[in-house]
């Protein structure tokens, strides 16, 4: 036998805007199996939702809350007075947590939070974390869905519209789900990560009962404090990126950046209407690399773009030469059907694109085989990813899975070290070996 459910109380001020969200809260109570309690003595905990309109608005929601942690002592605050400012914590620090208005969602974590729900195996078949196809220590978070570019060889914005950034609050629970289900590696993916939150002017959300802006750099902060690895994902070089790197060096994220650059000459990423393409990226990264010198910049390009020459082409490689570009992939380039650059004059023949593929990515082993063998002899931490009869794979903080290297580590001789190769555990490892795009080592302390 199931046993009795949770009790809510609620009391609801403000607009029929309010009333809504009141509604909507309630049918997400209700749908979960909480009760609703229409007293505040039979209420196990009591969602205030408020009013700042006026002044006498604000005075009347401080009234209620303060009558009812008086009567009831639990109390969640939501609802227009929330975003204004600290105004509820100053007057009432008892409160359980504070968001803003349309908070389904973060009212909902904080009820969880406060009055858990008893488990129900007959309703709660998917986790909190959700359903996750990647293996339980790592993870994909996408915060936002769309594009706002116009890229000439892409084709995504006609396929899924424009930038729609996710609730920052939704983002932030989904991430600490995550962490509480095991996993420590959050990879952050969209299609133009760094323009997170431009569609909604950088709305201030609420996560915990705080206030935070739908900012790439805002984001990154609260992820930070999550206590695991975290690794940026499609970020374009805009000035606001310069605010994540000292976080990196702090050790907050992960010292990794995957920056798709697609090319280098000016004019190649002008036919291409790239976004940041008037930013000077070799300084960029040079600038990045004084501030977090162990960063790893990821990147991917386009090899034989119609039009470009012999000379552009060249600039391509003397850029990825002199920026040092750790990891790259390159495609080369081939016309998707309904791209504006195919329409493009001095297309490419197949071969010679090819070719320039082939050629970019000879100068680019070249270069990941010279900075992977300066850190033999060096000890770093690894994550890993799976344990055989060999040893272990595991990735450092340079490596993104799937995409890049790999990191192996040699079975240890003695037994209390072998216990430590464990999949999703994070160990020091001394590198002793290295190839063009993994690294070997043995387990240190
Ligand atoms: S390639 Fe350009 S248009 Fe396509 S998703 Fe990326 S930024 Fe947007």
């Amino acid at each position: 036998m199931k046993g009795a459910a949770p009790k809510v109380g609620f009391v609801s001020l403000g607009c029929p805007k309010a009333l809504v969200d009141s509604e909507q809260i309630l049918t997400q109570l209700r749908a979960e199996g909480y009760a609703v309690a229409p007293t505040y003595q039979g209420a196990d905990l009591v969602v205030v939702n408020t009013c700042g309109f006026i002044d006498s608005a604000v005075a009347e929601s401080l009234d209620a809350i303060g009558e009812a942690l008086a009567e009831n002592g639990r109390v969640v605050v939501t609802g227009c007075l929330g975003a204004k400012g600290d105004i509820v914590r100053q007057t009432h620090p008892k409160v359980l947590a504070v968001t803003g208005p349309h908070a389904t969602a973060e009212v909902m974590d904080a009820v969880h939070a406060h009055l858990p729900k008893p488990h129900d195996p007959f309703t709660d078949l998917v986790p909190p974390q959700g359903v996750k196809l990647t293996p339980t220590h790592y993870a994909y978070l996408k915060i936002s869905e769309g594009c706002n570019h116009r890229c000439t060889f892409c084709i995504i914005p006609s396929m899924r519209g424009d930038l729609v950034s996710r609730d920052i609050g939704q983002v932030m629970r989904e991430a600490e789900n995550l962490v509480r289900a095991g996993v420590r590696e959050i990879l952050v993916i969209s299609q133009d990560t760094s323009a997170y939150g431009v569609d909604v002017k950088y709305r201030t959300g609420f996560h915990d009962g705080r206030p935070l802006k739908t900012r790439m750099a805002d984001l990154a902060v609260a992820l930070g404090e999550l206590g695991v690895w975290v690794r940026l994902h499609y970020v374009y070089p805009y000035p606001s990126v310069d605010e994540v790197i000292p976080l990196m060096a702090e050790g907050k994220l992960l010292p990794y950046l995957d920056v798709p650059f697609q090319h280098a000459n000016p004019r190649i990423l002008k036919l291409m209407q790239r976004p940041a393409s008037g930013e000077k990226n070799l300084e960029r990264i040079e600038a990045w690399r004084r501030v977090c010198p162990e960063l790893t910049v990821r990147s991917t390009f386009i090899a034989g773009f119609p039009g470009e020459t012999e000379a552009e082409f060249q600039e391509l490689l003397d850029f990825i030469e002199a920026a040092q570009i750790d990891r790259a992939g390159c495609f080369a380039y081939s016309p998707v059907e309904g791209a504006r650059a195919n329409d493009l004059e001095g297309a490419l023949p197949e071969h010679e694109r090819e070719a320039r593929r082939a050629e970019f990515m000879k100068v680019q082993e070249r270069i990941s085989r010279r900075r992977l063998k300066a850190r033999v002899g060096r000890t770093t931490k690894v994550l890993i990813d799976a344990v055989n009869q060999d040893g272990a794979v595991a990735r450092s903080t340079g490596d993104a899975p799937e995409i890049d290297g790999n990191v192996f580590i040699e079975w240890p001789a003695r037994k209390a070290e072998q216990g430590k190769l464990k999949v999703g555990e994070i160990v020091n490892v001394k590198v002793t070996g290295s190839d063009a795009h993994d690294l070997w080592g043995r387990l240190a302390a």
